[in-house]
């Protein structure tokens, strides 16, 4: 669900409540380095990268960077077929997606934040438990 409205571009990302007057500093809380945009939460920022890079090191892969739609695009291309990677690696996606989002909702909100081992074990978890579903 998350994932899908992210692709919709229709989360509202602190980039989006600016443009509306909500905020006027539009930074990502997660790294404090750029705006946050669709884009950067999800793909661009360093927080994001480190995770899926250190998600996908656990399946000895390597993450390249590419835009928004050039990622999905090459998703879409190659993430095909049932095999338990393909599976474990869209899972993961969507857990990792969902997890920024609670992590900057976390940081707005509620004041706490976590590490990124803390995020990693979260989604590892998420990723785990989906997985017994399919079993
Ligand atoms: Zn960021």
């Amino acid at each position: 669900m998350i994932a899908w409205m992210a692709i919709l571009d229709r989360l509202p990302t602190r980039n989006r409540l600016q443009q509306m007057g909500i905020i006027t500093d539009g930074l990502c809380v997660l790294c404090n380095e750029d705006r946050e945009t669709r884009d950067h939460l999800f793909l661009q920022c360093s927080m994001t990268n480190s995770l899926w890079k250190a998600i996908l090191h656990l399946f000895g892969l390597r993450s390249t960077t590419l835009s928004w739609n050039n990622f999905l695009a090459s998703a879409s291309l190659t993430w095909k077929g049932k095999s338990l990677l393909i599976t474990i690696l869209k899972l993961a996606w969507c857990a990792l997606l969902y997890s920024l989002w609670e992590e900057q909702n976390r940081r707005l909100f509620k004041g706490n934040s976590r590490t990124i081992v803390e995020i990693l074990k979260a989604i590892k978890e998420m990723v785990g438990i989906q997985l017994r579903g399919y079993s």
